[in-house]
């Protein structure tokens, strides 16, 4: 059986064939590439860290499960955002403050429509 020779197929993607295109399969490479290695625990400090669920990221070295990105335990925008949930906690307090003040307003109107 005489085989044309074939261009290397990288990684992970071996099993798409010609399927998705190039661009996608190279994009794919690249994520599924981080995604597999392991990381480093933010609890104890080991490279143990596996993905167990999509953001859902664990330490097979002390247990330690945390959420993290979809590909990758910590992203750009994840970091953001934990600091906006720190800052916000006070914004959060004062937005149920509002809610409550409104709430009592409300059944005062009501009064006057049924009057
Ligand atoms: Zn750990």
């Amino acid at each position: 059986m005489k085989k044309l020779p074939k261009t290397k197929k990288v990684g992970s993607t071996r099993g798409f064939g010609p399927r998705y295109g190039s661009t996608v399969r190279k994009r794919y490479v690249k994520v599924i590439a981080d995604l597999k290695k392991p990381h480093r625990c933010p609890q104890c400090g080991f490279v143990r860290v596996r993905r167990v669920s999509v953001g859902v990221w664990r330490c097979r070295k002390c247990e330690y499960t945390f959420a993290g990105g979809a590909y990758m335990p910590n992203t750009k925008l994840g970091t953001i955002a934990r600091r906006a949930a720190k800052g916000a906690q006070v914004e959060v307090v004062h937005r149920t403050a509002v809610a409550v003040e409104t709430d009592s307003v409300e059944p005062a109107i009501e009064e006057e429509t049924t009057e």
